[in-house]
C-alpha cells in the first residue's frame, strides 16, 4: 500500500459524519439534562453561585490566579468602570513534580509564593506597608480591611462549589494527579498557604475559568449582547452557560441570590460520555485513553482539547512509520527494509516519545499552504528531529493532523450547538444573536478551528444555516483574569 493511501485510510478513521454529529447533540442534550436534576451523571452540571453578570461599571483593584493547567498566572485588575480594565500578570509553568506531588501543600506552597513574588514586584508599595504594619500584630488583624486584596481563584477542575469562595475537589485532570487534594476545599488549601506567608490576599472566589470567560465578556461588552456560553478549547476543555433556576431542580447546598431566576452552571463537558461509549473512537483513542493517568474518564477532553490532540496524531504517525512496508519517514534509498535501519527519526524525536508532539505543531501543519510545505517540513526537522522529511512525508502528517483537529472542532461544535438547543434562544424572535465567548490556545491559533464549528453547527438539526447565523463565536481574551477579578468583586459585595 503507498503512503497517500495509507494516509487516507488514517483520516478516514477520524471521520465524524453529520448523523453522528446529530446522535452526539442528542446524547448532550440527555446528559445536560440529567446533570441538572442529580449528582454523578456525565455531565456534572455545577451550580457556580453566580446569578447575576456585570453591566461594564464595576470598578476596583483585585488579584486573581488561574491554575488552568500548563501554567500558573497571577495578575492585578483594574476595573475601570466603563467596560475597559488594565491587567498585570505574572506566568510561570507548573513544574511536572508538582503536578503529581505526594500532598496537596507542596503545589499550593509553590503557588502562594508566587502570588507573594508577584505583589513584591508589582504592587510593592502595597505590600510592604501592609507588611510593615504588620510586623507588631498578628494576621489577620494587622491588616486594615482596604489594605487586603480580595482574590479571585481561577480553579479550573472539577469541584464541588459549595459556596461563592468554598468547593471541594472531585477530581483531578490534565496530567494532574495529588490524590491527598481531592476531597478538599481547594479555597482553604491556597487561603491556609497564604497566610503562612502573611500576605495581605483573601481568596474571596472560586470561579471556574469558563464561568470566567462569561463574566468577562459582559463587562466587556454590556449593553449589547449577552453572552449565553463561555467555552475553553485549551489544555483542557469546558463550558459554562446561563440556565434559569427553575430547571437547576437537584438540590444547591450553598446560599444564592434567588431574584435573577438564573445562575451560571459549570458543565464540566470533558467527562462527557464517561463510560457510555458514544464518541467516536479509534485504536490511537484507546491507546491514549490507556496511558494516560485517569483511563476511562475525561473522554469528551481526550479528543477535543490542546492537551491531547497532538498525542493522538502521534500515536497514528508512530503506527503508520513502524510499518514496515510504509515509506513515512524513510530514506527510500535504503537497501535495508526494516523501520530501525532506514528511520529518518531521531531516536530522541518527540514522535517517539508519549506527549512528544505539541498540539502547537498541528497549527503549523495547518497553516502551511506553501506548495511545498516547506514551512512544516522545517519545523519537523527542528522541533521533531526528522531528517530531511519529504514532501510525502509532510503531506501525510498534514492529512492525519487535519483530520484530528477537525474531529476535535466538530466534536466542539456539539458541546456548543446543545448548549444554544438547551437555551431556546434561536426560537425567540427578541434574540437576534447569541453570543458565545471562546479562550484558550486551540481555538485562538489553530487555522480555521472557528470555521469548522460553524461548519458543523450548520448540520445540526433545529440550528441549521439560519441558526447558525444567528450564533457569534468571539475570542475572550484575558477572560479568566478579569471574570475571577469580577466575580471577587460581587463575592466582596456578599461579605
Ligand atoms: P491553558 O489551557 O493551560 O490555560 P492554553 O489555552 O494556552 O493554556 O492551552 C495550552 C494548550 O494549547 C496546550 O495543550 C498546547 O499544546 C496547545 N497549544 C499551544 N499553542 C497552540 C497552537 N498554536 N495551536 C494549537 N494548540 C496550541
Amino acid at each position: 500500500m503507498g503512503l497517500a493511501e495509507h494516509t487516507s485510510k488514517v483520516v478516514a478513521q477520524f471521520d465524524f459524519s453529520d448523523e453522528e454529529l446529530n446522535r452526539h447533540v442528542d446524547e448532550f442534550l440527555k446528559q445536560a439534562n440529567a446533570g441538572l436534576k442529580q449528582d454523578g451523571t456525565s455531565l456534572s452540571q455545577i451550580p457556580s453561585y453566580v446569578t447575576a453578570v456585570p453591566n461594564g461599571t464595576e470598578k476596583g483593584i483585585y488579584l486573581a490566579v488561574d491554575l488552568g493547567g500548563t501554567n500558573f498566572r497571577v495578575c492585578s485588575v483594574s476595573l475601570n468602570g466603563d467596560s475597559t480594565f488594565n491587567l498585570v500578570y505574572n506566568k510561570v509553568a507548573i513544574p511536572k513534580n508538582l503536578m503529581v506531588a505526594k500532598t496537596a501543600r507542596d503545589l499550593f506552597a509553590f503557588l502562594a509564593k508566587q502570588i507573594e513574588l508577584f505583589l513584591r514586584e508589582h504592587h510593592r508599595d502595597h505590600f510592604e506597608s501592609a507588611a510593615h504594619r504588620r510586623s507588631t500584630m498578628s494576621f489577620p488583624e494587622g491588616y486594615r480591611d482596604e489594605q487586603i486584596f480580595r482574590l479571585g481563584f481561577t480553579f479550573s477542575f472539577p469541584v464541588q462549589q459549595l459556596g461563592i469562595n468554598k468547593g471541594k475537589l472531585i477530581r483531578w485532570t490534565k496530567g494532574f494527579d495529588i490524590p491527598d487534594a481531592v476531597g478538599k476545599d481547594v479555597c482553604k488549601l491556597l487561603q491556609d498557604e497564604i497566610d503562612r506567608l502573611g500576605l495581605p490576599v483573601k481568596v474571596a472566589a472560586l470561579v471556574n475559568d469558563t464561568v470566567g470567560t462569561l463574566m468577562a465578556r459582559s463587562y466587556t461588552s454590556a449593553g449589547k449582547h449577552r453572552s449565553l456560553l463561555g467555552a475553553i478549547f485549551g489544555t483542557g476543555t469546558n463550558g459554562a452557560y446561563i440556565e434559569k433556576t427553575a430547571s437547576i431542580t437537584k438540590p444547591i447546598p450553598g446560599d444564592y441570590d434567588k431574584s435573577t431566576g438564573e445562575m451560571v452552571i459549570n458543565t464540566e463537558w470533558g467527562s462527557f460520555d464517561n463510560e457510555l461509549n458514544v464518541l467516536p473512537t479509534t485504536v490511537w483513542d484507546e491507546t491514549l485513553d490507556r496511558e494516560s493517568v485517569n483511563p476511562g474518564i475525561q473522554m469528551y477532553e481526550k479528543r477535543v482539547s490542546g492537551m491531547f490532540l497532538g498525542e493522538i496524531v502521534r500515536l497514528a504517525i508512530n503506527d503508520m512509520m513502524k510499518d514496515d512496508e510504509s515509506s513515512l519517514f524513510r530514506d527510500t534509498n535504503s537497501s535495508y527494509n526494516d523501520w530501525a535501519t532506514t528511520t529518518n527519526v531521531s531516536p530522541q524525536s518527540g514522535l517517539l516519545a508519549q506527549w512528544g508532539l505539541d498540539t502547537a505543531v498541528l497549527s503549523v501543519a495547518a497553516a502551511d499552504n506553501t506548495p511545498e510545505l516547506s514551512t512544516i517540513r522545517q519545523e519537523m526537522e527542528n522541533t521533531l528531529q526528522v531528517y530531511t522529511p519529504s514532501l510525502e512525508d509532510a503531506q501525510a502528517f498534514k492529512a492525519v493532523a487535519g483530520a484530528v483537529v477537525r474531529r476535535a472542532a466538530r466534536l466542539a461544535a456539539v458541546a456548543i450547538g446543545a448548549i444554544v438547543l438547551q437555551s431556546g434562544k434561536l426560537d425567540d424572535p427578541e434574540e437576534e444573536l447569541i453570543d458565545i465567548g471562546v479562550d484558550g490556545s486551540l481555538v485562538e491559533h489553530y487555522p480555521f478551528f472557528r470555521d469548522m464549528i460553524y461548519e458543523a453547527l450548520r448540520a445540526i438539526e433545529g440550528i441549521g444555516p439560519s441558526g447558525a447565523d444567528k450564533i457569534r463565536i468571539g475570542i475572550a481574551k484575558d477572560g479568566s483574569g478579569v471574570g475571577a477579578a469580577l466575580i471577587a468583586l460581587i463575592a466582596q459585595k456578599m461579605e
